[in-house]
């Protein structure tokens, strides 16, 4: 079965009441493909009245959520609060809180074994620094992020993994069509000879990092690409022409 085609919106820590809610207006009165997942990740503080005023079909994701129940943690969110705003997705492991925030492999794939065990759809985020890349260490890098949610969750169908070059993010520098198909083909491989067969084919890779308007029609031609997590642009109409691009 062939995979759906994923289109995640990072918004970051950015956004105003007003703002949202225009974007939100945006998606909703869009002619949008109907074979794309959408899935949109306002701030924390706007979940409820996105979810409230986004359309039935397109999803809201939390940009982070903790690895603990209900309890005495001061400024978390747990997975089941999120599942009771009908927040059906989180994204984890973004480069921001891995260099930004400090959360090691291990703190992202144990979020995301108990995101994934409570129901939540995650998108896993991986990828190098420049000078990992420029030392050749991509595929080590990543093979280690990979490796370390491996060893923790054994379903893979709640997860849509997103490849995001660090030197890409936000820099206006996207990855070339070459690079990040080879770097998608490498997960993908690593998936089969790792996980299974079936997970290597039905799981989604996405490519995030400077994807704009302009650039996501050749992304998406590539076989192993699958849809996109963005940022910056998520935030602009173009986001509508992202979500079309396959
Ligand atoms: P960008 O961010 O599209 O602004 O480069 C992508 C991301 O960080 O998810």
């Amino acid at each position: 079965m062939a995979r759906k085609f994923f289109v995640g919106g990072n918004f970051k820590m950015n956004g105003t009441i007003e703002s949202v809610k225009s974007i939100v207006k945006n998606l909703n009165d869009a002619k949008l493909d109907s074979n794309v997942d959408v899935v949109i990740a306002p701030p924390a503080l706007y979940l409820l009245l996105v979810r409230e005023h986004l359309k039935p079909g397109l999803e809201v994701a939390a940009q982070n959520v903790f690895d603990k129940p209900n309890g005495a943690y001061t400024g978390e969110i747990s997975v089941s609060q999120l599942k009771d705003s009908n927040i059906n997705w989180t994204i984890l492991g973004h480069s921001e809180r891995r260099t930004i925030l400090g959360e090691s492999d291990e703190v992202v794939a144990s979020k995301t074994k108990v995101a994934t065990e409570g129901g939540i759809g995650v998108i896993w985020c991986c990828g190098e620094s420049l000078e990992e890349r420029e030392s050749g260490k991509t595929i080590s890098v990543i093979e280690k992020q990979l490796a370390a949610v491996s060893a923790k969750i054994g379903d893979w169908s709640k997860v849509v993994i997103a490849y995001e070059p660090i030197w890409a993010i936000g820099t206006g520098k996207v990855a070339t069509v070459q690079q990040a198909q080879e770097v998608h083909a490498s997960i993908r491989s690593w998936l089969k000879a790792n996980v299974s067969e079936d997970v290597a084919k039905q799981t989604r890779i996405l490519y995030g990092g400077s994807v704009n308007g302009k650039n996501c029609k050749e992304l998406a031609k590539e076989e192993d690409i699958d849809g996109f997590l963005v940022g910056g642009a998520s935030l602009k109409p173009e986001f509508v022409d992202i979500i079309n691009a396959n």
